[in-house]
């Protein structure tokens, strides 16, 4: 993109109508960081045309690669501004400004991952199961589009305050099913989706694979093979058997065997041999569980924690809080 792009000057007029054509900073105020990622940074912010707080996404198309990333952009926009679903990040609007793109959406208090962070132990059965649910239903509508989001994970799965789970990030997805790209988080990547690295192809059961790596992060804080180097994760995930449960330390309450059959349902190596997205919607872990309320109560649990934290730990994570000061 030519620098200091502004909507005005897009020629295409469909990727022009994505944008808003006024000033972000006259209309959101008292920014302040709440997530990092590789395009840039994420914001609470204060709305003023609509007097609510807002999340907003900012990324950067300037620099190095500066067309790729022009690209990324316009993929996320309209990959998000065509979807409406209850457990899907809300969208509000987008802007251009010195070459950087404010994506504005609904704001959460903050992912799955920022949860386990605080709690710094994994997640309870029900709180999983929940979380699975709607997630799981936000997979169904995309899945129903064609789409496959690739990089499901505790990080992009957000919770708001009145307990609803919200998938985001839509930075990898696809629109297309059957997909080729070697694309997601090494840890959470279904063996299939390793492999068409080479060649080959993969389809909408790869989330299912991600969901079960999922789980066992929220149950056991990490995703297996945390450990090692993302390359070596790789080759093992491809090579090896698919993970499972952890057995439970002394004193813990073991895994139901409901739980332990929906993670070995989702993680079967061969994608014909996994749960399709229907099934696993109808599997007895996640079928009658309700997410509202379990969640509002572990959003408590969590919001209690922080307010014990030291002044440093609770510093890093005021982000949780901003909605309580
Ligand atoms: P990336 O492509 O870098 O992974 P994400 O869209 O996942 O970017 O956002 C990075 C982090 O920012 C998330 O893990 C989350 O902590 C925070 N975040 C993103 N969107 C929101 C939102 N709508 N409300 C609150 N926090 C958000
Ligand atoms: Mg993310």
């Amino acid at each position: 993109p030519p620098q200091g792009l502004k909507p005005g000057q897009i020629k295409d007029p469909k990727i022009a109508a994505l944008f808003s054509t006024k000033d972000p900073d006259a209309r959101f105020d008292d920014l302040k960081e709440i997530g990092h990622g590789s395009f840039g940074a994420v914001f609470y912010a204060f709305d003023k045309e609509r007097g609510e707080t807002v999340a907003i996404k900012k990324m950067s198309y300037s620099g190095k690669q500066a067309a790729e990333k022009w690209v990324d952009v316009i993929k996320e926009v309209q990959f998000l501004t065509s979807l409406r679903h209850e457990n899907i990040v809300e969208y509000r609007a987008s802007f251009l400004k010195e070459n950087t793109c404010w994506l504005v959406m609904e704001y959460c208090i903050g992912s799955a991952a920022d949860l386990v962070d605080v709690l710094k132990k994994g997640l309870r059965e029900v709180e999983i199961a929940a979380i699975c649910h709607s997630t799981l239903s936000a997979l169904s509508y995309l899945h129903s589009l064609g789409r496959i989001h690739r990089d499901v994970k505790a990080g992009n799965i957000l919770l708001n305050d009145a307990g609803c789970v919200k998938l985001a990030d839509f930075g990898s997805s696809s629109m297309v099913c059957p997909a080729r790209t070697f694309i997601g988080t090494p840890f959470f990547m279904a063996p299939e989706v390793i492999l068409a690295m080479d060649d080959g192809e993969y389809a909408e059961r790869a989330d299912i694979w991600s969901m079960g790596i999922t789980a066992i992060e929220l149950a056991e804080r990490r995703p297996p093979l945390f450990n090692m180097n993302a390359m070596s994760a790789l080759y093992h995930i491809a090579q090896n058997e698919p993970p499972t449960l952890a057995p439970v330390e002394d004193g813990s309450p073991s895994w139901s065997s409901a739980f332990v059959s929906f993670v070995g349902a989702c993680l079967k190596k061969e994608p014909g041999e996994r749960m399709t997205t229907a099934e696993a919607q109808q599997h007895a872990f996640v079928r009658s569980s309700f997410a509202p309320y379990v969640v509002v109560e572990l959003i408590a649990r969590t919001k209690r924690l922080v307010k014990e934290l030291d002044n440093n730990q609770y510093r890093k994570m005021r982000k949780l809080m901003l909605l309580d000061e």
